[in-house]
């Protein structure tokens, strides 16, 4: 408020300085003199009269809330007020004002949003996912349990990753769809699922290139993600996904879902082990597994974290490297 009135004044005082011969210094009398030509008062002490008698109407508004209020909008009131009356002004008078006394330029939509805004950064850090963890599913898509499962995080509204076997894909094309059309990740989960690390380089070539192949024709998919069956990789395994666009994603958080087949132990278990960054290894082709699902949703909710799909928690992962967590 004191930079309006501030500004303001020095205007009266440039004005009077445009219109007075040279020395361009405004002489106190002078301003005086002029300062009562308009004799409107905005403010007691203050005269405004030829900076008003240029600019349209001016800023009553700005001035009353000036004097009364302190509220941003007041302040804003003020502003505008101060923008007019400085837009009025001829040109001349308006290159003489310094730019510390020239009205703000209106405030934008996004500086007055909450959000800070992001610094474009000179490092190409991803933003991190705060409180995320990844649920992730293997050895789908089957019929009946990977459909009830995307009826369960449909309703709960939550992303997960689905590593399918490339066989599995092929034959339930319609399910890989839905799983693609319901925004979860999907990954390459080998052809047949055979252990990699104790395959011959041409048989892992060809077990990621025909589940591959598989994902983009049933489904136009073209995977950031490779998950080795049983976790079992090697430099060969991790470098085959590499060349073929892939990180591999293990996980820290281990259900062991196949082996007890029990909900509540899987629900403990995913729940118990996962923290910020983990990834939860369970299998959406045992109907156990689905019925620990929500139970799993509500478990992590209830401790502050957030279920979603990889592509969501490590957004642009490093092909060849082997994620364990998100860090
Ligand atoms: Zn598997």
């Amino acid at each position: 408020m004191k930079r309006l009135l501030v500004a303001a004044t020095s205007v009266t005082l440039l004005a009077a300085a445009a219109l007075t011969p040279a020395p361009a210094t405004a002489e106190p009398v002078k301003v005086t003199q002029l300062a009562r030509l308009g004799d409107a008062k905005i403010i007691p002490g203050h005269s405004f009269g030829p900076v008003l008698a240029q600019g349209a109407g001016l800023p009553i508004d700005g001035s009353s809330a000036f004097i009364t209020g302190s509220s941003d909008r007041a302040r804003s009131a003020a502003e505008d007020g101060w923008r007019r009356a400085f837009n009025g002004l001829p040109a001349q008078v308006k290159q003489a004002v310094p730019p510390h006394l020239r009205p703000p330029e209106p405030a934008k939509p996004a500086e007055v949003t909450v959000a800070p805004a992001q610094e474009p950064s000179s490092s190409p850090v991803p933003p991190k996912c705060y409180n995320c963890v990844a649920i992730t599913y293997d050895d789908g898509p089957v019929p009946g349990s990977t459909e009830r499962l995307l009826d369960i995080l449909k309703r709960k509204g939550v992303h997960a990753t689905f590593f399918v076997v490339g066989r599995n894909a092929n034959a339930h094309p319609q399910i890989l769809r839905r799983i693609r059309d319901e925004g979860h990740t999907i990954g390459n989960h080998s052809f047949s699922h055979p252990d990699l690390a104790r395959q011959s380089d041409g048989t892992i070539a060809a077990q990621l290139d025909d589940t591959d192949a598989a994902l983009k024709n049933q489904a136009g998919l073209d995977p950031h993600w490779m998950r080795p069956p049983y976790g079992s990789h090697d430099p060969r395994v991790a470098s085959a996904a590499g060349a073929r666009g892939m990180a591999l994603a293990v996980w820290d958080v281990d259900t062991a879902d196949w082996q007890h087949r029990n909900p509540a132990t899987t629900c403990k278990r995913a729940v118990d082990g996962a923290r910020e960054g983990s990834i939860i290894l369970m299998h959406d082709i045992h109907e156990p597994t689905v019925d620990a699902a929500e139970c799993v949703i509500d478990g992590l909710r209830a401790k502050g974290l957030n279920p979603v799909g990889l592509d969501e928690m490590i957004a642009h992962p490093e092909a060849g490297h082997v994620y364990t967590r998100a860090d």
